[in-house]
Order: structure tokens, then sequence, then C-alpha cells
């Protein structure tokens, strides 16, 4: 193992090696998720306390039938509990240093953050630490996941490894009012802002293009529906010579409208 590649395997071109940071043992894309699951561990801790929300109904955990979902919840606080504890004694034995006052998972993350850049130059922390967060994580998404929309964009992934941009396709994930953009290739969780954004720049969309953006505002449509919508005037369009193009910011302010009269008759 040379001293200066990333010591994490890449899903890209596993087999080209990946030039470290300077003086780390982690690539950039690596530093960064590491950082990021550090960071967002307390919060996925906090949402366990309360994953269907009170009196759901009884959910068999999927990935463990038999356990209760509040069981299977509170295993995975006191793990993840357990976990950043060790971790955080690692580095107080490695560097000898005092470790946080206070043990709950969000004083201890604070300080495993401040020890971030140690960590991803440490060999077996660069190795080790990552895949366990990873984990956690993704058992606490499928604990506490509350069901969601998935939208595809016509969008390419805006992700770069190493100048090679990403060749996904970005699905929105829409939970409640969390929006996401979710690439399938590196499965990176990103901003969606800039994808709505780029499918929205389009003066003139087609009627597929219409049904997608519903879709994204939680609206079921349809080649029907859509030219209903031109017909009572609610978007504008144009009669093409293949399809009918729809301007697409008289699409975007109809499903705004929809979507706030939506939440007004629920409230
Ligand atoms: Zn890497
Ligand atoms: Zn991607």
């Amino acid at each position: 193992m040379t001293d200066d590649l990333c010591v994490q395997t890449h899903r890209q071109n596993p087999d080209r090696p990946r030039p470290a940071l300077d003086g780390l043992r982690l690539c950039h894309g690596h530093h960064t998720e590491l950082r990021r699951l550090i960071a967002e561990l307390p919060a996925r801790h906090a949402d366990l306390t309360r994953p269907r929300g009170a009196g759901g109904p009884k959910i068999t955990h999927k990935t463990d039938p038999g356990l209760h979902i509040d069981e299977a919840a509170a295993n995975l606080r006191t793990q993840i509990q357990h976990d950043l504890l060790w971790w955080c004694t690692y580095v107080t034995r490695e560097r000898g240093l005092l470790g946080p006052r206070r043990d709950d998972p969000f004083t201890i993350a604070a300080w495993l953050t401040l020890h971030v850049e140690w960590l991803a130059a440490n060999e077996h922390a660069a190795l080790h630490l990552l895949p366990v967060l990873r984990e956690l994580t993704g058992r606490a998404i499928g604990i506490t996941d509350i069901p969601a929309r998935h939208i595809q964009l016509d969008e390419q992934c805006r992700t770069h490894e190493d100048g090679d941009r990403c060749d996904g396709i970005i699905t929105i994930v829409v939970r409640g009012d969390e929006w996401t953009a979710r690439c399938p290739e590196c499965r990176i969780d990103q901003d969606p802002t800039p994808y709505l954004r780029a499918a929205q720049t389009g003066q003139w969309i087609t009627a597929d293009g219409v049904i997608r953006l519903a879709a994204v505002y939680g609206i079921t449509a349809d080649g029907d529906v859509v030219r209903q919508w031109k017909h009572r005037k609610n978007i504008r369009g144009i009669i093409g010579d293949v399809e009918n193009l729809y301007e697409s910011r008289s699409v975007l302010d109809y499903l705004t409208k929809r979507q706030a009269d939506r939440e007004r008759i629920g409230a």
C-alpha cells in the first residue's frame, strides 16, 4: 500500500489508484464523506426516537424479522452511541488526549469532527471508520424511512471524479418536505436545486416534461390531463409539428399554485 493513495475502494474504475489528499490517506471524495457522515450521525440517532411516529402501526423490521421496529431502533441507538464512543477512545488513546466531557452523540460527534483530519490521516481510521459510519447511517435510514416519491429527471449527475463527469441519471427523492437529488451510479445524495432549475430552464417542454415536473410536485398527470390544463388555460402551450410544447414557467406557476392550494386544504 502506497502512502499517498486513498485507502478506500472506488466505484468508478476501481483499479485506477486515487491520490490521497496531502498528508491524508483519503481522497477528496472520501474525506468529504467521512466528515459529512460524522456530522450527520447525531441527527440520525435522534430520528430513531420517533421511527414511525407515536401510535403508528406496529411494523416489523425488514432485515430483522420478528424484531419490533422500536426495539430495532433502540438497538441501533445503542450501537451508534457505542461506536462513536469507541472511535473517540481510539483517538484519545492514540493521541494521548482527553476526550469530550459528555458522552451524548452530539458532543462526541462534534469532538470527532475536530479530529477528522487526524482520522483521515490515520491508516486504521481511514480504512475502517467510513464503512462503520456508512453501515450505521444506512440502517438508521432503513428504520426511519418514511415513504418517498422517486421522480427520475432526464438530468445527468453533476459530480466529478478525477475530472470525469458521472454518467448517472438523477432521481429526485421527495420525502415529506425533504428533497434530495440521488444518483444511482456514484450514490451521492446532492442538493436538488440545480437539477430542478436545469429541468425548468428550457423555455418549452414537452408533455412528458410537464408530467415529470408534476410528479415532482406530487401531482399525477398524463397526456390528457396536460392537454386539459392547456385547454383551461392553466398553462400556456403551442401546437408543435410533432408534439405540443408547453411553456415551463407557466407550468411551474400552475404546479406551485396547486401545491399551495393543497396545503391550505390540508391545514
Ligand atoms: Zn477515495
Ligand atoms: Zn453520480
